[in-house]
């Protein structure tokens, strides 16, 4: 891959602390994408909850357009909460654009570095490092807005499992697990989630499974229900490698997994689909500390750290991968240490600090 290609990334700086979280992730990437020698082109597009209240618009068609041109999305936080729809709703548009860009894959990972808080007390909790896939276009999301109350006495929702899109979802997570095995020299395990004692569409969803799980004979393929499998992400989640699962169960899940991180300002994800991704923190525009300097960056900086793994994989460019580790090593080495903790992690520093302590590290 040549040292010449330039690649184009789409910016939404979101509202609350988004903004806040953008600046130091660019300064981030434009120190790391520079040692490994590749170019990035930033494009930052209008949508979010302050610009649906100027315009009108949450998120304008042009912005769709351009962010499906681009090589990779980046998104910090979007909405606010005292800036709603005529419904009473807020605007969506990190949502939004995992149906307009058909983003099926919810790639959140859930790692414990140490020196990160968690609520768990067992030692073997640092050894925790699973990916939860969250199917994200359908599944009880799929007619979101089609819900009825009926005559004040019933209400219904309409969950939808398509063949297509879980052979997609599931040989997503089976190759995901593969190159992790490659990675970290361990054997890969592909963990679905569902409900399938109970529905029908859980047991479509997991036939489905079992059936893409014969083309991939080197990962190991195993079901658990929801339930129990809930009850064992506190108990012993060091056990899982590639876990996936319905929207609405990952919708759930994935929140327990920060829950175990300690922080949602570790939590990192992607939404990926065959043409698309976008990558973005799991917090929200956290308005409580925003305008103070308090956000801890390092969610924002991980997930910039997986574009640049995605686009990696994409193109064939082994120089991106380095740059990806380069943030990854960067946050482990400042847990690790302790040195720098923003308030939410135990710790007394503001965003400037903490990105001032990565960027020391990784423009070295
Ligand atoms: P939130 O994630 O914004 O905040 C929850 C709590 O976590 C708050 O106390 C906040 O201060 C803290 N927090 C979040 N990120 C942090 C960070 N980086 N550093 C330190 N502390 C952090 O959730 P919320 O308060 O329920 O939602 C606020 C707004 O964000 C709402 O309008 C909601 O709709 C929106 N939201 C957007 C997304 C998204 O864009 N993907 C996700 C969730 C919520």
């Amino acid at each position: 891959m040549s040292s010449n290609r330039v690649y184009r990334i789409a910016l939404f700086d979101g509202d609350g602390i988004g903004p806040e979280i953008m600046a130091p992730t660019r300064t981030v990437l434009d120190m790391v994408s520079k040692r490994v020698g590749r170019k990035l082109e930033f494009e930052t597009l209008p949508a979010g909850a302050q610009h649906y209240a100027e315009t009108g618009e949450a998120l304008p068609a042009s912005s769709i357009e351009a962010a499906r041109s681009a090589d990779a999305i980046l998104l910090s936080a979007m909405g606010l909460p005292n800036i709603r729809k005529q419904d009473g709703t807020e605007i969506t548009p990190q949502i939004d654009l995992r149906f307009a860009l058909g983003l099926y894959a919810g790639v959140r990972p859930v790692k414990l570095y140490k020196g990160q808080p968690t609520p768990l007390a067992d030692p073997r909790a640092f050894e925790t490092d699973f990916v939860l896939i969250r199917e994200s276009t359908e599944g009880l999301f799929a007619h979101m807005h089609e819900g009825k109350v009926v005559d004040n006495s019933y209400a219904t929702e309409t969950l939808r499992i398509t063949r297509a899109t879980s052979e997609k979802l599931f040989d997503f997570a089976f190759r995901l697990a593969g190159q992790r095995a490659a990675k970290r020299g361990t054997p890969g395990r592909v963990t679905c989630v569902d409900k399938a004692n109970v529905f029908r569409s859980f047991w479509f969803f997991r036939s489905i499974f079992e059936e893409r799980a014969k083309a991939f004979p080197d990962i190991a393929a195993d079901s658990a229900y929801v339930d129990a499998f809930a009850m064992w992400m506190v108990q012993k989640p060091w056990e899982f490698d590639v876990v996936v699962t319905e929207n609405m169960f990952g919708d759930i899940l994935s929140d327990l997994g920060a829950g175990i991180m300690g922080s949602l300002g570790l939590a990192p994800s992607a939404d990926i689909g065959d043409e698309n991704a976008v990558f973005q923190p799991c917090h929200g525009s956290a308005p409580d500390i925003a305008g103070k300097g308090l956000a801890n960056p390092l969610a924002m900086f991980l997930s910039a750290g997986m574009m640049l793994e995605w686009l990696a994989g994409e193109h064939e460019d082994s120089a991106l991968s380095e740059g990806a580790q380069m943030i990854e090593g960067a946050v482990s080495k400042i847990l690790n240490s302790g040195s720098t903790l923003t308030r939410d992690l135990g710790g007394e520093a503001g965003t400037q600090q903490m990105s001032d302590a990565i960027m020391g590290l990784v423009s070295a």
